[in-house]
């Protein structure tokens, strides 16, 4: 039962995945008002497909958006044994040979990118409001605790309480962590301006991926057989130094590609020029030339300009809350996409931290507590999943010690290298978000208990 009165005001900064979860999460525990503030002139999406696991199906299912896929008749995910990932060496001109099988035990799905945020978009409540082309510059706090924002059109706003969704360039950590300057309250491991700097400031990962959306039939005009037409599978096509995804989305609508390559040296170095543009698909195929023909087709299929992006991934922070602002998804912890996690660890943040602040219990003074509640069950999860998905990009471009990829038929070295990848890759369908809700629900129990 929702209490009558609003107990506070929530801002959200980013109408991202994270920021619209966030939202919907709200709206289906409680009756607060929640303003959003995006910067772009619509909520939108950027950008391609994405594979949802179990972890993150649990939650679209707790937001009920299992019933948003039914209205679009977009296919379940499902229980059991399944085929998730086929590692395929492909970096020699003959037919390539598959190495090792990724199997889950619950299938994944994949997604239109703009299909999750539509059905995200369709399950806000009335009580949010969104405010787009509204550019974050700052934020500081107010003599009553709550937060004044400025905006970068010269406009203000109040909250209670802020989030910061806005991303990785976020302006909300910025200011966090300007406020923490300020009050001489920054923890012992960033007081050094170099140690800052690395939490502070995105860092290029050494990654570039090539993006783009192929039409199955243009793919089947050049390659009738082609194993992509016929499948759900994700294929990793793996090579050293470099390797190429691609799977079906939207039930077979697209093929989702994405190409990556990595320069070992680049990681944490600063990135000079822009992030995101498009390029000929030349780029592309002067890379994986030489490559397989069941890729050389793939690449064929590329419309003639493709997206390129320098994967920038956020230095590890030791904390996401400061009083009653918070941060979640890509301004805490931008990662690699080698675990196709950055949007389920978004939104797992976006439930716990919505439910806590909905919560009965969660009165605005205990607001700061009930947050970092929140930072203490999820951000040492989602750090190390930023690990864990660094890691697996060495292993499937065969720079780890598991498998360097010199020798090609010692199957034993290569089942190692698969077991040591599905080891990484379990957590994606162990367990279930509620089960850490349960466990900050208890925790705010214990809160509330203290301070009545
Ligand atoms: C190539 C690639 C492939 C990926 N594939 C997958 C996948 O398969 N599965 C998966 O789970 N994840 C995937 N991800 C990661 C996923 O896209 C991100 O982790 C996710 O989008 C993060 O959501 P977010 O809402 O936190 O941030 P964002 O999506 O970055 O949203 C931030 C929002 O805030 C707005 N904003 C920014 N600054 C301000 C400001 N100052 N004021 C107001 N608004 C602001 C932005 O316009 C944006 O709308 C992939 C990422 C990339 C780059």
């Amino acid at each position: 039962m929702h209490s009558e009165l609003p107990k506070f005001r929530v801002a959200i900064c980013g109408g991202g995945i994270s920021g619209l979860t966030l939202a919907v999460t709200l709206g289906q525990h409680s009756q607060i008002p929640i303003d959003i503030y995006e910067s772009a002139p619509e909520i939108g999406t950027v950008g391609t497909g994405l594979a949802v696991w179990k972890r993150t199906w649990d939650i679209m299912c707790q937001l009920q958006l299992d019933a948003e896929m039914d209205r679009r008749s977009l296919s379940h995910p499902s229980e059991g044994e399944n085929l998730a990932m086929i590692f395929r060496r492909s970096d020699q001109s003959e037919q390539g040979t598959d190495i090792f099988r990724l199997i889950s035990s619950y299938s994944h799905i994949g997604l239109h990118r703009a299909q999750l945020v539509d059905m995200l978009k369709s399950r806000l409540p009335p009580t949010c409001t969104i405010h787009t082309s509204k550019q974050l510059a700052s934020y500081s706090r107010n003599t009553d605790s709550s937060y004044i924002m400025r905006f970068t059109d010269g406009s203000i706003a109040n909250s209670d309480v802020l989030i910061g969704a806005d991303g990785i360039r976020s302006a909300v950590r910025r200011s966090m962590f300007q406020d923490l300057i300020e009050q001489g309250r920054l923890p012992p491991g960033l007081l050094s301006p170099e140690s800052l700097h690395k939490a502070l400031e995105p860092q290029w990962s050494g990654i570039t991926v090539y993006r783009s959306l192929i039409q199955p039939q243009k793919l089947r005009e050049i390659s009738p057989d082609h194993l992509l037409l016929s499948s759900k599978i994700v294929m990793n096509f793996v090579g050293k130094g470099k390797h190429i995804i691609a799977y079906a989305i939207a039930d077979g609508t697209f093929i989702n590609f994405l190409a990556f390559d990595t320069d070992l040296d680049g990681e944490g170095k600063e990135f000079v020029g822009k992030w995101v543009y498009d390029t000929p698909k030349e780029e592309v195929l002067n890379l994986f030339k030489g490559w397989e023909p069941c890729v050389q087709a793939l690449l064929e299929s590329l419309d003639s300009m493709i997206s390129r992006w320098a994967v920038h991934v956020g230095g590890l922070l030791p904390l996401c809350v400061s009083d009653s602002v918070a941060l979640i998804g890509d301004a805490v912890h931008a990662m690699t996409t080698h675990v196709s996690a950055g949007a389920g660890q978004a939104m797992e943040d976006a439930y716990i931290l919505g439910r806590l602040l909905s919560d009965d219990l969660t009165t605005r003074t205990i607001v700061p507590s009930a947050l970092k509640i929140y930072q203490d069950v999820r951000l040492s999860v989602a750090n190390d999943v930023v690990a864990i998905s660094r890691d697996l990009g060495m292993m499937y471009e065969l720079n780890s010690p598991e498998y360097d990829g010199e020798d090609r038929n010692d199957s034993e070295v290569i089942e190692r290298w698969g077991q040591a990848i599905l080891s990484k890759w379990s957590f994606q369908w162990i367990g279930v978000p509620e089960d850490e809700w349960k466990t900050a629900r208890m925790r705010l129990t214990e809160l509330a208990n203290r301070s009545a």
